[in-house]
């Protein structure tokens, strides 16, 4: 028996939800599987996208709510994969789905039921730069806008305490603490993996001092410290204090002599970063520290030129030995320079672009599939050929950052590709 008018997207970020569209627009039956509890991936936390800086809300939320309202898409959030049986046609996927303990169709998300939780956590959606709940959404603007509760935080559910008060705060009666997590067999005829990236630990690297220094930031902290729905609600203001930086160094390319490649798009991260800090903060000084400067488009140079005029920045080609220390709340940049010299700056912002590295759940994920990863450990696809998008294993299909770093257009492109690949894949088998 073929289930091809069903099939499966596992990563609910740009590359999954623009499949997944698609795919719904020809017909096929979609199961999206996300493992937060929220979609859209990493461009949400993102104000502003390169290389138009246009608001990235504007631009993912009607996506977002084409895919949630999609009749012939099953938004599985909170789920995992835990095992893929069978081949082309005929795939057998079996899903765990966590419990939400708050119900889709009668939250009206309207947040009363946060506050009074005792229980405060550090938000790792906001990267740990603001706080949530144990009943919680990651941040404001969430799609589905229904909270969760992490059943290991809560009183209640993790039998340290009695506690209802969540459940007494709801008027909608939409909280139910007796929700179990439920496992799911889905039988579809071909596979999209799309579950995205990860960054390289800059901890690792303590030269940086990354973790020791509080004005050290990571290129995607910045984006949360920059959005207008982050913890700061976008004021630009140095960790655990009022201060706004006057000078910041952005160094770019960390890690990727240890990772061996360039992720292709952390200078026009670092470069979209300038124009924020300058588009907030007026007459900040700006540094730019780098190996090579890759800005591989005809686009991207334009943005380049455009952001270069508007802020000034001042690039300094080097790497070698870059010491970051502190005394009195100033940061010293030490580094030599392109000419072998010793010099340094002070600044009183670090911004540190980390390389982009396989997703943590890549191996995991690997083996689920059935597919290789690459030497440098990202999903890989089939060897031999000229497909972009088809995997070893028939049937499996790769697009976004899961098959390798790349910017936004270029992860919706591949998903694109994905879909033309599955339906010929698909049609082949019915015909
Ligand atoms: C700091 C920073 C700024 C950036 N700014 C820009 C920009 O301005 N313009 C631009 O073009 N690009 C930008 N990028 C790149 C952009 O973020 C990526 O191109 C884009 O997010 C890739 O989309 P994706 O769908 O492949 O992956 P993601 O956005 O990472 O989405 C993957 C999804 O899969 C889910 N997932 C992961 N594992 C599993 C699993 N096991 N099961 C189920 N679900 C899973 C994740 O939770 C996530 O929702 C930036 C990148 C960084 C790091
Ligand atoms: S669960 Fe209830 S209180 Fe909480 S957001 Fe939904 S409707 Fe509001
Ligand atoms: S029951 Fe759990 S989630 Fe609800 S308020 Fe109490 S601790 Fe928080």
């Amino acid at each position: 028996m073929s289930f091809s008018n069903q099939v499966l997207v596992i990563g609910a970020g740009i590359a999954g939800m623009e499949a997944s569209l698609m795919l719904a627009k020809s017909g096929k039956k979609v199961f999206l599987v996300e493992k937060l509890s929220l979609i859209g991936g990493n461009v949400i936390k993102n104000e502003e996208s390169f290389p138009n800086l246009e608001c990235s809300t504007c631009m993912v939320a009607p996506i977002q709510q084409a895919v949630l309202q999609d009749p012939n898409i099953e938004t599985m959030t909170l789920s995992t994969v835990e095992k893929i049986d069978g081949d082309v046609g005929h795939f057998e996927v079996s899903v765990l789905k966590k419990a939400r303990y708050a119900s889709m169709t009668d939250c009206i998300g309207c947040g009363m039921c946060y506050e009074p939780c005792p229980v405060s956590l550090s938000n790792e959606w906001e990267e740990n730069l603001g706080e949530k709940k144990a009943i919680y959404v990651p941040t404001a603007g969430s799609l589905p806008n229904v909270p969760a509760i992490e059943a290991e935080h809560c009183l209640q559910l993790s039998g340290k305490k009695e506690c209802n008060a969540c459940v007494e705060a709801c008027m909608f009666g939409a909280i139910d603490l007796s929700e179990t997590d439920e496992q799911m067999q889905l039988e579809v005829g071909a596979i999209l993996l799309a579950t995205g990236s990860d960054l390289f630990d800059v901890s690792q690297l303590t030269q940086f001092g990354y973790g020791k220094y509080p004005s050290v930031y990571t290129s995607i902290e910045f984006e949360r410290l920059f959005a207008s729905n982050g913890p700061t609600l976008g004021e630009i203001k140095i960790r655990n204090s009022d201060r706004q930086p006057k000078a910041v160094a952005m160094i770019h390319c960390v890690g990727r002599e240890e990772q061996g490649y360039c992720s292709g798009v952390c200078c026009m991260v670092s470069l979209k970063h300038a124009h924020f800090l300058k588009h907030k903060l007026g007459d900040v000084k700006l540094f730019n520290l780098y190996t090579d400067f890759c800005v591989p488009d005809k686009t991207h140079q334009k943005f380049q030129k455009n952001i270069i005029e508007e802020t000034q920045s001042i690039f300094h080609t080097s790497m070698k030995d870059i010491k970051v220390t502190e005394a009195d709340s100033v940061l010293n940049v030490a580094y030599i320079d392109a000419k072998g010299k010793e010099a340094s700056l002070n600044v009183d912002m670090v911004i540190l672009a980390p390389a982009i590295i396989p997703g943590k759940d890549t191996e995991v994920l690997s083996r689920i599939a059935g597919i290789e990863t690459t030497e440098i450990g990202f999903l890989g696809l089939k060897s031999g050929g000229l497909s972009t998008v088809e995997t070893a294993r028939e049937g499996v299909f790769l697009a976004g950052c899961a098959e390798g770093p790349k910017d936004v257009q270029s992860s919706v492109t591949q998903a694109e590709s994905a879909v033309g690949g599955m339906l010929a894949r698909l049609s082949s088998l019915t015909s």
